[in-house]
């Protein structure tokens, strides 16, 4: 005859004693321990929309559209898609502001139509005034320059948009007239427009 288990027995009359470790899950609320990693949230305010996070989801669980051409001027929209998520948090360790997505406690998810699941975020792009290029949002930029300090100031693209917040340089003012000329160096273009006007003397016939 085999001898009966002594941990397994001792187990099971511990087990007798203690408290489940399952939850009346869901014929009562749970409260997940706070380092839980649950959906993903955008935090609006702080998000610059670098789409950093967008980059780095292995599961591409992350949208990123970048409209060109949308009513009230070009915008970033970063989706957020609970069905794709793996939960691994990579978004929230690469995020350049540490505080922009943060995986939230939030587990009871499932959905009948994703919109009600989904989180977003929209940010106003940046885009060259010459050729249309993306050049990033408007609140990365302003968040870098913050960062870089009196540096930022060598920067074209932001020193025209600190003047354009200080209002000391209008819309219009930025406006190009093509062809782009040296003088559009400091007005909010991309770096290959801005290599065109550099050398745009040089291709002038004397
Ligand atoms: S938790 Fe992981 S899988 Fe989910 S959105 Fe973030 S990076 Fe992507
Ligand atoms: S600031 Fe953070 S959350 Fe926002 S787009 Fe960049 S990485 Fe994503």
């Amino acid at each position: 005859m085999k001898k009966p288990k002594l941990r397994e027995l001792k187990e099971a009359i511990t087990s007798l004693f203690s408290k489940p470790f399952t939850t009346d899950f869901p014929y009562k609320p749970h409260t997940p321990p706070k380092r839980y990693r649950g959906k993903p949230e955008y935090n609006e305010k702080e998000c610059v929309g670098c789409g950093a996070c967008f980059q780095v989801c292995p599961a591409k669980a992350i949208e990123m559209n970048d409209e060109i051409n949308a009513d009230g001027g070009p915008t970033r929209t970063l989706i957020h898609h609970p069905a794709e998520c793996l939960f691994c948090g990579e978004c929230e360790r690469n995020c350049i502001t540490q505080e922009g997505i943060k995986l939230s406690t939030k587990f009871d998810i499932a959905y009948f139509d994703e919109k009600n699941v989904q989180n977003s975020v929209q940010h106003k792009l940046l885009v060259c005034k010459d050729c249309g290029e993306i050049i990033g949002t408007e609140k990365h930029l302003l968040w870098a320059f913050r960062r870089v300090k009196n540096l930022g100031f060598a920067q074209p693209v932001m020193l025209s948009r600190l003047m354009e917040e200080l209002e000391i340089k209008t819309g219009a003012e930025e406006k190009i007239a093509p062809p782009i000329q040296r003088t559009d160096m400091l007005k909010i273009v991309c770096p290959r427009c801005r290599r065109i006007a550099f050398i745009s003397d040089e291709k002038k016939e004397h």
